[in-house]
């Protein structure tokens, strides 16, 4: 049974696991409940979205000093420049971090719609690389124009020919006759032959929704050449696809492009320069080792782009182009970690103290206590036995009006008090038989996210995201554990799975909290997550640390309240506001006071979020 949670495997030394409880590996290393608890101590409750800066920095100096350091080793010539792709994560607290941590690289951002162009425009350094992907019409055309004409070093990739013709019809209209035309840099992106691998392979291939065919490509070619805009092409582009888990593809498209890059240099595309190469960089999601999901490492991907492009440039006889990537899982995704409180524990009613024994039991409800209490390792096998077989017999006896109900609960409770402790002390005979009781006594843990809100990529294709609880963590978890999220949809669930099983505590929630965090969710998560029931992006803060080595908590924004949720799906707020104040007014089951009162009530409710408080009448919210 895993003890660490995989956390060697996934977390690249981001958190260490210290005593009880999992810690920020940096400065002063203080633990995510110290966090949290500081958070919840100002009275925002529900899930919490904690993001922390030094880890996206952690990820650009890493991608730069690996291609720098590939680039002296094979003496390469070429520049490395890189962007983050906005779709990736677009939230201001992310990209406001993101360009605050990386300013001594000349980092850029990528965009592939307008909204995106403008946040692109609006946050780039000047100077610093802006590329434009993904369909555009005349008027995101014209945006880019206009941000060349502020002085941005911007980029249109023309992913069809179509796209050109609107390119040259708008640089005529912003340059005719002008003595100084300004110009936004233009890529080609390609289409390949071939394509990447698992779940997000579909951007590469000859079937894929983007670029240029090599006959489209000649025309393209005669198409800048007729109107004098080739010295404006200066990079050619391709991206396979996501989450790569294996390097061949890469290189197969690496070969590919760089022989296309070659041909258009030598025929006459002599400003064409650099070779972007996309995304795709993976990261590694898995708590298990068999699971992992990626087999190279950023230093053999480092040296696979740089070692290629050398070998065909030497080849063709033409200069080593610059090499352009526009990474963001591995950039963004590590910054994120959702800390999710746990609301209930389902099967806690199968504890000692729920026990209703009476003066005097049925005599197998009496065995059965017997059994439980004189249960030890020699004995466990042949009492797990009887327990069952007792089982089978008391609920035969309830049914034929023998027992009552609180023999039968009594039953229940025993036998799975029994389970739990045979499993504890033959848990080193990994059989079969043991496995299928293990299913069966497997708690559900009520947690207070939505799945859907807040891990789309599990919900939509299965992604695994590395999960565990942020303290007791020096205390045996013995339960085989199914998480359940709070809305109100079975597909809201994170299985118990044999095969990479994750066990919590058992835990009472009248005396104590427990948290549980998902780490890895920066990339991609929060603005594919949707507002399933209604829940909303969870509230969130960026934790930074002072030069003392604190942590400082900025920026919090709130999970949305009711009433702006409502105004968010276009219902009239004030509509609303007014009829429940109309109701309550003219109800004629309360009188004046009485109203006052649950008036004061109702606003209070309507300025909170839409996540739970607590749902024990005893629990500290
Ligand atoms: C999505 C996308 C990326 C980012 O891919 P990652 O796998 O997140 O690195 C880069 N470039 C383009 C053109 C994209 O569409």
């Amino acid at each position: 049974m895993q003890q660490n949670y995989g956390i060697d495997i996934w977390s690249d030394n981001n958190f260490i696991i210290q005593d009880s409880t999992i810690n920020v590996n940096h400065k002063n290393r203080p633990s995510l409940l110290e966090i949290t608890q500081t958070v919840r101590s100002k009275g925002y409750k529900g899930p919490l979205l904690l993001r922390f800066p030094h880890l996206i920095k952690k990820q650009i100096h890493t991608l730069y000093s690996e291609f720098n350091r590939a680039k002296k080793e094979f003496e390469y010539e070429g520049d490395f420049q890189a962007v983050f792709p906005l779709k990736v994560n677009q939230f201001p607290n992310f990209v406001n971090s993101l360009i605050d941590v990386s300013r001594e690289y000349n980092y850029g951002l990528e965009a592939g719609s307008k909204a995106e162009l403008v946040i692109a425009i609006t946050h780039t350094p000047l100077g610093a690389p802006i590329t434009v992907n993904g369909f555009k019409d005349k008027e995101m055309i014209s945006l880019c124009f206009i941000a060349a004409y502020m002085g941005h070093n911007i980029t249109i990739t023309i992913e069809g020919i179509g796209e050109l013709e609107t390119i040259i019809e708008v640089n005529q209209e912003f340059n005719n006759g002008l003595k100084n035309p300004t110009t936004p840099k233009i890529g080609v992106r390609i289409r390949l032959h071939s394509s990447g691998v698992g779940i997000w392979a579909k951007s590469g291939g000859y079937s894929s929704k983007f670029g240029l065919t090599s006959t489209e490509l000649l025309e393209a070619y005669e198409l800048l050449k007729e109107n004098h805009l080739l010295e404006k092409l200066w990079m050619i582009h391709f991206h396979i696809g996501s989450q790569m888990g294996e390097i061949a593809p890469l290189k197969k498209a690496l070969r590919e492009v760089g022989n296309i890059y070659a041909d258009l240099k030598n025929r006459g595309a002599t400003a064409l320069d650099a070779i972007n190469i996309g995304g795709g960089l993976a990261v590694e999601y898995a708590q298990h080792p068999s699971y992992k999901e990626l087999n190279y490492s950023l230093k053999e991907f480092a040296n696979d782009v740089v070692f290629l492009m050398r070998e065909i440039a030497k080849s063709k006889g033409i200069k080593e182009p610059d090499i352009f990537t526009e990474s963001g899982r591995f950039i963004a995704s590590s910054h994120a970690v959702l800390i999710a409180p746990v609301l209930e524990l389902f099967s806690q009613e199968y504890h000692e103290k729920s026990l209703r024994l009476k003066e005097k039991n049925p005599p197998l409800i009496q065995e059965l206590y017997d059994l439980w209490t004189s249960l030890n390792r020699s004995n466990a096998r042949e009492y797990l036995h009887d327990s069952l077989d007792h089982m089978e017999s008391l609920l035969t006896l309830f049914d034929l009006g023998y027992i009552d109900l609180e023999d039968r609960s009594n039953t229940e409770i025993l036998v799975n008090l029994i389970i739990k402790k045979a499993i504890m002390l033959l848990k080193n005979e990994d059989t079969n038989e043991l496995q299928r009781l293990q299913d069966r006594i497997q708690e559900r843990y009520l947690v207070n996210f939505s799945a859907f809100q807040s891990l789309p990529d599990f919900w939509g294709l299965g992604q695994h995201f590395p999960v565990m609880p942020i303290d007791k963590l020096d205390i045996k978890p013995t339960n085989p554990a199914t998480i359940w999220d709070i809305t109100c949809d079975s597909d809201g669930e994170i299985a118990f799975n044999r095969d990479k099983p994750l066990h919590l505590h058992d835990i009472d929630l009248d005396e104590d909290e427990y948290f549980l965090a998902f780490f890895l969710t920066g990339a991609y998560q929060e603005v594919l997550g949707m507002k399933h029931n209604l829940f909303t992006h969870p509230t969130e803060v960026v934790v930074d640390f002072s030069d003392e080595g604190d942590f400082e908590l900025n920026y919090l924004i709130e999970a949305q309240n009711l009433m702006d949720i409502l105004d968010d799906m276009d219902y009239d707020k004030n509509l609303i506001d007014k009829k429940l104040k109309y109701m309550i007014e003219e109800s004629i089951l309360l009188n004046h006071s009485q109203k006052r009162n649950l008036l004061g009530k109702l606003y209070l409710y309507l300025s909170e979020n839409s996540y739970l408080k607590t749902i024990q009448a005893n629990q500290k919210d």
